[in-house]
């Protein structure tokens, strides 16, 4: 069940048997030619595939992350480390404070992973458990990525889904050359925009969907083996 269409005694209800749940992380950010909101969309549409078999509730998407190497990019939102952290911390109080005891956060963003591991690190001392789910660079999901293409990067093919893709915009057809991402870590948002252009930073824009869902389907159940083995 998703938060949003559950109500309070449905919760209730659920810990009277079980006590875990998901909590996605995304980001709202320059993905060239797909979603600003594509971080959220797929760690959030990963949750829900894993968990719902599994009657296990989705909180409602962070739907904002770290990311201001970005800002030059029109419609990028970034948040400071400490409210991310914050954030998540005052979530997973309120959490504990109902009786969850197990939370799975599903991270959509690797700008967000340096400040979900500080908040991993202070959960040891909460009364509640903490697994800490980068889902697209979990063993499983990024083997298969890499056996379909090893050119696979932020904005390119591997984050190209059905539901990531804009209305009919076109993808083009080329596969872009990589742009050094050393040199691009310490640029400026400006500089950064000026290497980066569309934003993609290697490979091609897109890959037929039967190879893309075969890619989600390994994701989804690696995600999901780690809620039933815990
Ligand atoms: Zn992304």
């Amino acid at each position: 069940m998703h938060f949003s269409s559950a109500n309070w005694q449905q919760i209730e209800a659920y810990l009277q048997n079980d006590d875990r749940c998901i909590l996605p992380v995304g980001s709202t950010e320059q993905h060239a030619y797909l979603s600003l909101s594509t971080d959220s969309i797929l760690a959030e549409r990963i949750s829900l595939d894993a968990a719902l078999p599994l009657g296990i509730p989705v909180l409602p998407t962070v739907n904002y992350g770290v990311t201001p190497l970005f800002m030059a990019y029109p419609g990028t939102i970034t948040i400071r480390p400490q409210v991310m952290i914050e954030l998540v911390n005052d979530i997973l109080d309120s959490l504990a404070r109902h009786g969850f005891k197990r939370v799975l956060i599903v991270n959509g963003h690797g700008g967000n992973i340096d400040f979900l591991n500080e908040v991993l690190l202070q959960s040891k001392s909460k009364n509640i458990q903490v697994k800490l789910h980068h889902w697209w660079k979990a063993p499983l999901t990024m083997q298969k990525v890499l056996e379909t293409d090893p050119v696979a990067s932020h904005a390119s093919w591997m984050e190209n889904f059905p539901w990531t893709r804009i209305g009919n915009v076109q993808q083009p057809a080329h596969q872009k050359e990589a742009v050094d991402i050393v040199k691009l870590k310490t640029l400026s948002p400006e500089d950064a925009r000026m290497l980066l252009g569309d934003g993609n930073y290697a490979g091609f824009y897109q890959k037929p969907d039967a190879e893309m869902l075969e890619i989600w389907h390994v994701a989804v159940n690696e995600t999901r083996a780690l809620l039933e083995n815990w």
